[in-house]
């Protein structure tokens, strides 16, 4: 759990510098850079694919059982996105999530969701040895404050995975099958909001999301994303 004094830590040690063109600003991206980055207009509710016409669910999603109950995410993994999806998952800048946070939280509290808890998917113990952080706690961290929703882990990895990125969607599905195992017994009800930084395939946060659903006694489970990739 990420705690107060390293809260106050972060404030102190990283004041907040446009991650693009390194001037300070009262966010990590300044006013002149964030009117150059994209925001999603017209979206699938349930997956975020760009829509055309005025729907609300894509034809896929109709198509199929959807498991969770709603999404939302800050941007497609696109132009300047990327960079920021770099810095904050492999060049130890955590704190960006703050970032995302802000916009996130926003958007969540415009859906009027009633969320009980805040949870994130967790990484193999041997990435989060190597990169010393889980950039979704982060995500959760600052949702957590910025909703006043408790937040906390609730899945660990119980199997080795392969590397999704290398994987068609069989195999990722294969790849994720029961490959989450619950912490702790704990008593968790109502509505639970799923964190995880990128949504490429939704094949982790289905089984996440499964796993969640199985374990405790809830009712609705939705799902924040930092970025969506588009495919
Ligand atoms: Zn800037
Ligand atoms: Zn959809």
């Amino acid at each position: 759990m990420i705690s107060f004094f390293e809260n106050f830590l972060l404030d102190v040690l990283f004041p907040k510098k446009c991650v693009f063109c390194g001037r300070y600003s009262e966010g990590f991206v300044c006013k002149n850079c964030l009117k150059k980055l994209k925001f999603p207009e017209y979206y699938c509710l349930s997956c975020g694919q760009p829509l055309t016409v005025d729907l609300q669910i894509c034809y896929n999603c109709n198509k199929e059982e959807r498991i969770w109950d709603g999404y939302e995410f800050v941007a497609y993994y696109e132009d300047g996105w990327k960079d920021i999806i770099s810095l904050f998952k492999f060049k130890n800048k955590p704190y960006i999530a703050d970032f995302f946070s802000q916009i996130g939280s926003e958007k969540i509290l415009r859906k009027k969701w009633k969320i009980d808890y805040i949870t994130y998917v967790p990484l193999s113990y041997k990435t989060l040895k190597e990169r010393g952080y889980n950039q979704s706690e982060y995500l959760a961290y600052f949702l957590s404050k910025s909703l006043k929703v408790a937040y906390g882990p609730l899945l660990y990895l119980k199997k080795n995975i392969k590397p999704q990125k290398t994987l068609n969607l069989k195999e990722r599905e294969e790849n994720m099958m029961n490959a989450f195992g619950v912490i702790e017994n704990r008593e968790i009800n109502g509505n639970i909001l799923l964190v995880d930084d990128v949504y490429t395939t939704g094949t982790t946060l289905k089984e996440c999301t499964r796993t969640l659903k199985k374990s405790f006694n809830l009712d609705k489970v939705y799902i924040f994303t930092a970025v969506r990739v588009l495919i």
